[in-house]
Order: structure tokens, then sequence, then C-alpha cells
């Protein structure tokens, strides 16, 4: 399988080559040049293949050869060596539960496999790795549980002091090893910048091997499709169901859009959104407009210019009639967010994180516009990542879930830094552990 940059102006590339430079050198955003269709002995016995196997059969020809059989199997089965159950919540709405990883986020497939084909692919590479990565929450968490202990490769993370919750913090701070975080001393934008000058210093990249982690490399985007493949394995409904995700940038959603081209058998898909609401008014008047980003309760939807959504333009021919036969979208204000995070606890003793809440509340608003219909949140964080929002609403303590326990009784360790780039080029050549 070869990749071709959505700017179209870069040399085409392997599955290696595009998972190590995360972007085309044009600036593109790398995109399969064909969507491997699954045969019909699988798609026809979906709950009959072990979680595995079917997840390696998803990923296998986007890898081509440049993972070897055995390596992509034990990657698969690590990537995925958690449950993801999928749960009825109330008649014909369910919850596809994928917050029961080491870092509580759904990012933390995508993490988990991204980092392990990385140190494979490392293997091979003379100098070490360095993995550099703004984070305004979960995305550090993930990639950090998913790079510990990976061998020749080092992960710095910069995230935004005071900005992130307490719960974030830890699963950024605690892991120590070859994962290093700096405290920036400014907001997740001083953040992004500091890393995107890095990028571009021709000096600092001559010398240190620097990829990013970000959610448009394809080895994150791409094994998100396995839960969509998960959740029809344990769905029992008689018509195929419809996909509300919560969307920030657009790649989880983009990952099931794939799923379905593969052949998986999907009614619609519902990007849910908060306030930043690019996508629905897009679909609405055809304008794409990107803004800055609103600030939130659900903020790991706060993006303002969602990256991949190119991608999804891209399956569908840029067409947004086409695109709109398979997608509809819809925003939820806070205060809506909230009433249903209570209103759900109380009626049906389901707790959802705020994200997950502005997804069912856009599962909700869409069966009402097609009675009948069923469907599927992706409830992609765990409540407790979000407590200062959920409590005050319920009104009661959440409990802590046994896996982060010991995190939260761990030391921060971090690098405290001012927003100067300076400062971080100092930090990346000096204090390189290799
Ligand atoms: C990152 C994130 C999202 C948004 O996912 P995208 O793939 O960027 O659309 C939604 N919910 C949570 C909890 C997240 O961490």
């Amino acid at each position: 399988m070869q990749y071709y940059s959505l700017q179209h102006t870069a040399p085409r590339v392997d599955f290696r080559t595009a998972t190590i430079q995360g972007q085309a050198p044009d600036g593109g955003l790398y995109f399969p040049e064909s969507i491997p269709q699954l045969p019909a002995s699988i798609l026809n016995n979906l709950a009959g293949l072990s979680r595995e196997a079917l997840a390696y059969e998803v990923i296998r020809p986007f890898v081509g050869d440049t993972i070897p059989e055995d390596e992509l199997r034990r990657i698969v089965a690590e990537t995925i060596d958690f449950p993801i159950p999928l749960k009825q919540v109330y008649d014909g709405v369910y919850s596809l539960e994928l917050f029961h990883g080491p870092t509580l986020a759904f990012k933390d497939i995508g993490a988990r496999f991204m980092s392990r084909c990385l140190g494979y692919f490392a293997r091979d590479e003379k100098q070490p790795i360095t993995v550099l990565v703004a984070t305004s929450g979960d995305t550090g968490g993930a990639v950090a549980s998913g790079f510990h202990n990976v061998e020749g490769v080092r992960v710095v993370i910069l995230y935004p002091s005071g900005k992130v919750s307490s719960v974030q913090e830890k699963q950024l701070t605690t892991f120590g090893d070859n994962i290093h975080a700096l405290e920036v001393d400014g907001n997740f934008d001083d953040c992004q910048q500091l890393v995107k000058r890095a990028f571009k210093d021709t000096e600092l990249t001559s010398q240190l091997f620097l990829t990013s982690a970000n959610s448009i490399n394809v080895a994150r985007w791409l094994p998100q499709q396995f839960y969509y493949f998960f959740a029809l394995q344990q769905w029992n409904e008689k018509q195929p169901p419809a996909f509300s995700v919560p969307s920030g940038n657009f790649g989880n959603i983009c990952a099931g859009m794939m799923a379905w081209k593969a052949g998986l058998p999907v009614s619609h898909f519902i990007a849910a959104c908060n306030a930043n609401d690019v996508v629905p008014r897009f679909l609405e008047t055809g304008d794409y407009e990107p803004r800055k980003a609103i600030p939130t309760i659900s903020n790991a939807m706060d993006v303002g210019d969602p990256s991949n959504f190119v991608r999804i333009l891209e399956l569908f021919g840029k067409d947004r009639n086409q695109l709109k036969t398979m997608l509809s979208s819809y925003r939820t204000s806070d205060q809506r967010t909230r009433e249903l995070i209570r209103s759900m606890y109380q009626q049906h003793a389901y707790l959802p994180d705020p994200h997950g809440a502005v997804g069912f509340d856009a599962l909700a608003d869409w069966i009402r516009q097609h009675p009948g219909q069923k469907g599927i949140v992706l409830e992609t964080a765990h409540p407790i990542k979000f407590l200062d929002v959920v409590e005050p609403v319920i009104g009661q303590p959440v409990p802590v879930p046994a896996s982060i326990e010991e995190t939260l009784t761990k030391t921060k360790n971090a690098t405290q830094i001012a927003a100067d780039y300076s400062k971080l080029k100092d930090y990346l050549v000096y204090s390189n552990p290799f």
C-alpha cells in the first residue's frame, strides 16, 4: 500500500515512511491510494473471529510488507489488550466504551499501535528517535503510556502549566524512564508553536531524528477502525447501527468511515460537536470556515479547524451532497451537555463524560428525525478524567477506577520551561539521554 499527500506535491511513500514522517514534506496529510475491501467470508462472520484476528485482517493491507506478520500480530494484540464493551444504555441506544485502556480515553488505541510500529521501525534506524508532542490533555497521556519503555525512542511532551486536569497531569508526568514532561509557562497554542518551530529548525533536525505523534499520523488514525468492527461483533439488532462520534479533529469518525468503506455495515455517521461547529455549518451551508477554537467543558473537542476533515472529503470525492447521505452533524451547548450528564445518570444509571454526553445528545437528535433507527455512541473517555465537570453536575463523587489509583499516588516529575524556543532547543540537544 502506498500513501499520497493530500497536497499532491510530495512523493508517494509506504506505511513505514508515512509513520516516521507523520506529515508529508509538502504539508499535506497522507492518504491510502486505495481502500482495501474485506472479503465476504470475514464480513459475514465478524463474531466468529477473535478480536485480534479481526483487527489484524483490518490493518494488514494498510501496513503492506513494512512489518512482518508475526510482528504485526503481536503489535495488534498489545494494542487492544483491554476490553472494549458495547453496553445498552436505553432502548436502541448503546455505548461503545473506549475508556478501559491505560489512560482511560480512546486515544490509547491509536497511541499504542503507533508507538509499537515506531519501536519496530526504530530497530533499523542508526539514530534513536525523539517523539516531540504538544498536548492539551488526553493526547500526551496516551502517547506517554504508549511509548513508555519502547526501546530506541524517547518522548518529550509539552503541556501548558495549570491548564490540564489533575488526572491528566499525573498521567503525563509520572512515567519517567524515556518519557520527559515539559511544563510550559504558557497555553496550549504556545506549546504547539514551540513544537512547530522545532520541526522547522533544520539545525536541530540535522542533529536529532525528530518525529511527531499527533493524530494525523496514519499509524494513529488507521487502527481506530478496529473498534467499529468490535462494535459490530457485539451488535444483536437486526438493522445496521448509526455511529455517533464526539468529534474534534475528526480522526476518530474518519476511521469509522474507512471501516464502512471497507465493508462494515453502518447506517449513518453522526459527528457530535460542541460549540466548535465548523463541520455542522459546512454541511448546512457548503462553506468551510475555520475559526479560533472556543473553550468548552468537552475540551478535547475544542478545535476550530479539524485537521482530518480533508480526509473525509477525500473519501467522498469532495462532494458535499454525497457526504450528506452518510454524515450528519449536530452541535451541543455546555448547558445541554450538563443537563444530559445529569439526566442520563438519574434516568438510566449511566454516567457519561462530557464528550460522550455530546455524542448521546447528537444521536438522540438524529433518531428524532429518523424514528426506529438504532445507534452507538463512542464513549471516548472515562468520566473520572473530567471530574471537575462531572461531580458538581451529579452532586456525588465519581468512583476512581482501580487502574489509575496507583498513578494518582505517584509524584509529578516535570521540567518547567518558559515558552521560549531557545530553552526548548537547549533541552532537546543537551538533555539527550541516548
Ligand atoms: C481527542 C478526543 C476527542 C476528539 O477526537 P477526534 O479524533 O480528534 O475527533 C473526543 N473525545 C475525547 C475524550 C478525546 O480525547
